[in-house]
């Protein structure tokens, strides 16, 4: 480890290796659907790493190595069946997880070493070596449930970097899902765990389509500790920053977690194919600056960050840079390009509608509070 480095870095090139099949957007390439690609390639991703190391913002980080999840630590989160069904399908040329979760021969294996370098960072956080990380690796993880893969992702990522903490010794740890879709794994696999307050802020009924909702906070002794923010389509900076400083903010006060997991997606930003918001770059960094703080508040800086959406190639790059530089507090000196522009678009008031959908959210606060008897 480099002295003074206190950010790591999660890679490997084999994450890019991953490829769903012969797709054209959503749609496996087959008549009338001319072949093309997939939304969810390697170029984002890889653009990312490039940008990191052109800016020399890499060599500032502490690289950790991956090494492949075990069948123990996957099954913290997962349920044996599926994890057999995923390595029995691996060894075919083309399969599927589940519900938009096409995958190819030997996916299974860059899931696992991705899975196995979030527990890695978890490892290093938790010994004091660093106080946070960053996975950049596919395949990505949060849409992933317990028995079946969705949204691009075979396991979870997150939640099994989660489930590390807690066998480690943990005994709160908080999600704050940024993704502009819903983070529906985390949700659904500690559902009924009171030692995970899951949140997440997405698009409302966007992806998955059928989750979600504000109504649905937890079950059983989990009851209270799940926090959806489900937003209109078209939000800008405004309904961010009330949902950051209202909603999350005051909810990670309230339950005190000792490390933060963070989903982060990109796919919130301007230009995104498959989100409906605005973000750029300056507004992701707030989100990043804000939860960096939280975790440093309540948490020693314990944070693992992983890579979820974010599928416009040219802006996707420069919005993560943006929340490195904020999680790492390195400025790596590049000026986006696109940040002036994003920044200048109308619409980052917000709006009477949005408005209510964060006064939604944070009427729950009171569950959470009820449930830690805060
Ligand atoms: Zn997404």
């Amino acid at each position: 480890m480099k002295m003074g480095t206190r950010t790591g870095l999660v890679w490997h090139e084999t994450f890019m290796w991953h490829q769903q099949g012969k797709f054209s957007g959503l749609m496996p390439a087959i008549y009338p659907v001319q072949p093309g690609h997939h939304y969810e390639t390697p170029e984002s991703k890889r653009r990312i790493k490039n940008l990191f190391d052109a800016s020399g913002l890499t060599r500032k980080l502490a690289h950790i190595e991956p090494r492949p999840a075990t069948d123990a630590e996957l099954q913290r989160v997962h349920k044996p069946d599926y994890l057999a069904q995923l390595a029995r399908d691996n060894e075919l040329p083309e399969a599927s997880a589940g519900f938009d979760a096409p995958f190819s021969r030997g996916s299974f294996d860059f899931a696992r070493l991705a899975a196995g370098g979030a527990i890695e960072a978890v490892d290093q956080i938790l010994k004091g070596d660093l106080d946070n990380a960053y996975l950049l690796a596919r395949p990505v993880g949060h849409h992933a449930e317990s028995g079946i893969g969705k949204g691009f992702c075979l396991v979870n990522n997150a939640s099994i970097a989660a489930a590390h903490a807690l066998a480690s010794g943990l005994e709160r740890v908080a999600f704050v899902d940024v993704d502009v879709h819903h983070g529906n794994g985390a949700e659904e696999i500690f559902w009924r765990d009171p030692r995970v307050l899951t949140i997440s802020v997405h698009q409302d009924r966007w992806f998955p389509p059928d989750t979600g909702d504000v109504s649905a906070v937890g079950e059983g002794p989990g009851k209270g500790f799940n926090l959806n923010i489900p937003l209109p389509a078209g939000c800008g900076f405004g309904a961010y920053k009330a949902v950051v400083d209202e909603v999350i903010v005051p909810a990670l006060e309230i339950y005190r977690p000792q490390m933060l997991f963070v989903p982060f997606g990109f796919d919130a930003g301007a230009q995104d194919p498959l989100g409906r918001m605005i973000l750029g770059s300056n507004h992701f960094r707030y989100i990043a600056s804000e939860l960096r703080a939280a975790s440093q508040r309540h948490c020693g800086g314990k944070m693992l960050v992983t890579h979820e959406g974010g599928y416009n190639e040219a802006t996707t790059p420069f919005m993560a840079l943006a929340m490195i530089e904020a999680v790492s507090g390195i400025d790596s000196g590049v000026t986006d390009p696109y940040g002036a522009i994003m920044d200048g678009m109308p619409g980052h008031e917000i709006l009477p509608h949005q408005r209510a959908a964060v006064d939604a959210a944070r009427a729950n606060l009171d569950g959470i509070r009820a449930a830690t008897g805060a």
